[in-house]
């Protein structure tokens, strides 16, 4: 069976798609062919499996019931937590399994808006999404009958948008009342090991200038994610701001974030710890930078990063 080939440790975790189905239908599935999985003790959804099997070709994967992500990117749209029936901005948003996660977090009510700048990217996007069951008609009608029982709020669907997320005008009718945007932009990708990424370097990365590149590199990506977060950060009715990367470099992580603060501050928003049980935090290179998270690429399979910002106001009203 092509879905029981074992690859050294890839991938550690699945994410569930809640949206879909719920986690003991996952666990038995997947029992039913020795796939042993044990629950993530901090994001319920996220399941790790005790040994390294590929299932890339899996059903549950190809149904969308199953997303092949990791624990650490699984973070990032839970620290955003978005409430049911809000307009959420996911800004970077291809390939969008992070999409599909808030989707899931939104119980199918709301929406979303998932902007992509790379046009081939985009399909992937509108394939994950169309694999996530946030969209289509079926989960509008069966979310419809479902919700109505409880409070209804429309069902939730998910706007793809080709274009700059840098070029969005906030004040547009549109994005005027976005309530939190997920900012996960690219990045060196430098917390992903070295040879699940290789193949995408350029080979100018692989040479004697290597380091003269990389940091040449790192510095404008760190330029356009400075951009991005201070553009996500204007929209007028935000209430909450994610910002993450796979980097492990301070470059685009913590000197990010403390080269924002002051914009930040002006406009009362402050830094709150995502998983504040989780041990592993920022550098501390500002006051405030112990509010950051990060996995470890070593220990934690994947070297994440990821801000939270939060409106005065807001916080009162949500208690976090
Ligand atoms: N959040 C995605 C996920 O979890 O599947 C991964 C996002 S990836 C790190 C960053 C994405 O941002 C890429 O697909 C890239 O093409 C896109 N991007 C880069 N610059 C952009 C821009 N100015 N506006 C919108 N998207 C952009």
């Amino acid at each position: 069976d092509m879905c029981l080939i074992a690859v050294a440790c890839k991938p550690r975790y699945i994410r569930i798609n809640t949206l879909k189905v719920d986690a003991e239908v996952v666990m038995q599935e997947l029992g039913k062919t020795n796939i042993m999985v044990s629950r993530d003790d901090i994001i319920p959804e996220v399941l790790s499996l005790a040994s390294g099997i590929d299932l890339h070709d899996h059903p549950l994967v190809c149904n969308g019931s199953i997303f092949l992500q990791g624990k650490a990117s699984s973070m990032v749209a839970v620290a955003l937590n978005p409430i049911p029936g809000w307009k959420v901005l996911d800004a970077c948003a291809a390939p969008g399994n992070k999409t599909a996660h808030l989707a899931a977090l939104m119980k199918g009510q709301g929406k979303i808006i998932a902007c992509e700048l790379n046009e081939d990217r985009l399909k992937t996007l509108e394939e994950t999404i169309r694999r996530s069951g946030a969209s289509s008609i079926l989960s509008f009608i069966f979310l419809s009958i479902f919700y109505s029982k409880c409070n209804f709020t429309f069902p939730l669907y998910v706007d793809v948008m080709h274009g700059d997320f840098l070029d969005i005008n906030t004040t547009a009718p549109l994005f005027k009342e976005v309530h939190a945007i997920l900012l996960d932009p690219s990045c060196s990708g430098s917390g992903i090991s070295a040879e699940r990424l290789d193949h995408l370097l350029p080979s100018y990365e692989k040479g004697e200038d290597a380091d003269a590149c990389k940091s040449d590199r790192v510095k404008k990506l760190a330029a356009f994610q400075t951009k991005a977060l201070l553009h996500a950060l204007s929209f007028p009715a935000v209430e909450r701001v994610v910002y993450s990367t796979c980097s492990v470099y301070q470059t685009e992580n913590e000197d990010v974030i403390k080269s924002v603060l002051p914009f930040a501050k002006s406009l009362n928003f402050e830094l709150v710890s995502p998983f504040p049980q989780w041990p592993h935090r920022g550098l501390p290179v500002f006051d405030g930078a112990e509010h950051l998270l990060r996995t470890n690429p070593k220990e934690d399979t994947e070297g994440f990063f990821i801000a939270l910002f939060v409106r005065k106001s807001e916080k009162i009203n949500r208690g976090n």
